[in-house]
């Protein structure tokens, strides 16, 4: 007789940072190790299109590239934007969301647009696309670790403004009295996020992409982004 233990389902190992509300973050409830938020709904459900179990890896921003490239993990969710430089490393999906760089400041500050920032204290987080995005503008900043060190330096007052992708931005808006979000359409093109696979990997990348398309156009993506944004 043939035995088929639940354990023996294939795995897609997501790589992500879960330091980014609200596509990926550690559970509030006293779960260690839980994740949650639009990309983790996004990889439970692009495993299970495809029959398999989604799995977590947490790991710093700044390695999720090296480990893919290394095999450690499968592929990378990690509201991840698609640049020409990321690119000639990995092989990425279809884009299953837009997002923008935006600046959180004080209510009270006189930012109102991208060049006010000149002379002003910047804080970015390391890795992110908006520290090439502040670098390209020309303007000093400090790079933290994680959004919410950025956006702590803000509220104490030991920065002027942190560069951070929207969607994030609302969130540590929401969750922090006090600061405000200035956009500048003009200083900052819009991005899209993708997942991302080992170079060549066309095997996973045709799962993922089947997929991630089926998800958007059953409104699923929309759908999470709305659950997790209000959340
Ligand atoms: N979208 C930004 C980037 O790709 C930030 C992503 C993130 O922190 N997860 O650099």
């Amino acid at each position: 007789e043939k035995t088929e233990s639940t354990d023996s389902k294939d795995t897609i190992k997501f790589g992500t940072n879960a330091e980014f509300p609200p596509f990926e973050y550690v559970t509030q409830d006293g779960v260690i190790g839980e994740f949650d938020g639009i990309d983790i709904a996004i990889a439970k459900d692009i495993a299970e299109e495809n029959g398999m179990e989604a799995q977590i890896e947490n790991m710093e921003f700044d390695s999720l590239i090296v480990a893919l490239q290394n095999g450690q993990v499968d592929a990378v969710i990690a509201g991840m934007t698609v640049t020409d430089e990321r690119a000639e490393a990995v092989d990425f999906s279809t884009p299953y969301y837009t997002a923008t760089q935006v600046m959180v400041v004080k209510d009270d500050s006189d930012i109102t647009k991208a060049s006010d920032m000149e002379g002003k204290k910047i804080c970015v987080i390391q890795g992110y696309t908006g520290e090439t995005c502040v670098k390209d503008l020309g303007y000093d900043y400090e790079a933290f670790k994680k959004g919410t060190e950025a956006i702590m330096e803000l509220v104490n007052d030991k920065c002027d403004v942190v560069v951070i992708d929207s969607a994030t931005a609302q969130k540590y808006v929401a969750d922090n009295d006090g600061l405000k979000i200035v956009e500048d359409n003009d200083a900052f093109d819009s991005e899209e996020y993708a997942i991302a696979v080992q170079k060549g990997n066309t095997e996973l990348l045709d799962k993922i992409n089947t997929a991630i398309e089926k998800l958007i156009s059953d409104g699923k993506v929309s759908e999470y982004a709305a659950k997790y944004t209000d959340a």
